[in-house]
């Protein structure tokens, strides 16, 4: 049996964790902080390929999808992850011409997007604000959903160890343990070594903080996001919503998850963030004037988060060339990717496959 270890308790080292060990794996998962206490722990974790090529990146993602859908038969229910779609409009003609490319292209390669009209969308949700939906085109991408990304990771992690992985929590890993080119287990801050045949980094944002050297690092170019949550509110909206003034989904309990990439332009990583820091209370107040309903709820929270993403902007999957035994899984969109690259990870580790879907992605284009 192949002993394999995890770096990282997030979305993609959950996944993997847990497709390893039912493969028959003897896994062992070490976790600096805790399950889900990375970047997802704080991330819009929108499930969705609408915004992705090339065609092979795009499909990964859709790859994705399709395996959480199938989650649902295998756990019988999957109380993580939550459909409805993504809706989008624009303001501009601009704007509105790329979008209507940009479909064309999705419709092209099998991607289900609807158009909708102001009218449908209101009675889809009933809680926006019909002046602010205006008369433009509306693009309903009806697969995609959000996902719970700690509820997910915890989930995963139960079943990885009903399937007997071990996971330990509070334990960095400060580098892996080298014999001549050969990886054979990590070190860990406490001077701890664990033996191993296969090392798999799944640390995402701090995937080079957990190898010393240099030659097994990849670069990493990562970017800063901020997310603004209500506390519980009356509105029932029940999807993602894309719109000119915010994007905002359901964060479970009647709480409200927004985002707006000219706020994550002005963040820095040490941007302290609180909920009465400017761009939180403009974005709450897009929220009230896109949903009125919420009415007069504060900022409950405001978080800055860093995306892990390598440094040509796509997924970093597979084994690290003239490195036996050392294996990468770091990605953005990983909310979105996760079940389909845990499945991966095993079938190339445990079942002696190689997934040609992940022939772009590998971590062989940093490493010559
Ligand atoms: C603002 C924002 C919005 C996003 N929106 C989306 C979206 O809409 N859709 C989508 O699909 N994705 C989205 N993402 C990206 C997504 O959240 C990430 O791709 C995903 O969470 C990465 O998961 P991970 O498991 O690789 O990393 P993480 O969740 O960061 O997990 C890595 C784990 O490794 C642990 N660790 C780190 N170093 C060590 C070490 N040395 N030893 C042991 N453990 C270690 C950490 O504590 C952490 O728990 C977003 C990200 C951000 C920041």
């Amino acid at each position: 049996m192949s002993k394999v270890i995890v770096i990282g308790a997030g979305v993609v080292g959950a996944s993997a964790a847990y497709r390893l060990a039912a493969a028959g794996a003897d896994v062992l998962v070490l976790e600096a902080r805790r399950i889900g206490g990375g970047t997802s722990g704080v991330s819009f974790a929108y499930t969705n390929a609408t915004h992705k090529p090339p065609r092979p990146y795009h499909d990964i993602n859709v790859a994705g999808m399709r395996a959480h859908a199938a989650l649902k038969d295998e756990f019988g229910s999957t109380p993580w992850w939550h459909g409805g779609g993504n809706v989008e409009w624009f303001l501009t003609a601009d704007e509105q011409a790329e979008q209507r490319r940009n479909a064309e292209r999705l419709t092209d390669w099998g991607y289900a997007v609807e158009w909708i009209t102001p009218r449908e969308l209101r009675e889809m949700e009933p809680d926006i604000d019909p002046a602010l939906i205006g008369d433009g085109p509306i693009a309903w991408y009806v697969e995609e959903g959000w996902l719970d990304p700690v509820v997910y990771a915890g989930h995963m992690m139960r079943a990885a160890m009903r399937h007997g992985a071990k996971v330990e929590c509070g334990v960095r890993v400060v580098d892996v343990v080298l014999a001549g080119s050969r990886v054979t287990g990590v070190r860990t801050a406490d001077g701890t070594v664990h033996g191993a045949d296969v090392v798999v980094n799944c640390a995402g944002r701090w995937a080079n903080d957990a190898v010393a050297a240099v030659g097994l690092q990849i670069p990493l170019a990562p970017t800063v996001g901020l997310l603004v949550f209500t506390p519980p509110t009356p509105s029932t909206l029940s999807r993602v919503l894309h719109s000119p003034h915010l994007q905002v989904r359901p964060d479970g309990a009647g709480r409200l998850m927004l985002h707006w990439g000219g706020a994550d332009r002005e963040m820095t990583p040490d941007t302290p963030a609180t909920p009465t820091m400017p761009w939180a209370k403009e974005m709450l107040e897009r929220a009230r004037a896109l949903l009125p309903v919420i009415g007069d709820v504060g900022v409950e929270a405001a978080r800055i988060t860093i995306r892990p993403i390598p440094g040509d902007g796509f997924s970093c999957i597979g084994p690290v060339p003239r490195n036996e035994g050392y294996y990468l899984a770091i990605t953005h969109s990983g909310a979105t990717m996760a079940p389909f690259l845990g499945a991966c990870v095993a079938d190339e580790i445990v079942g002696g496959k190689t997934r040609s879907e992940l022939e772009t992605v590998r971590p062989s284009r940093f490493f010559n």
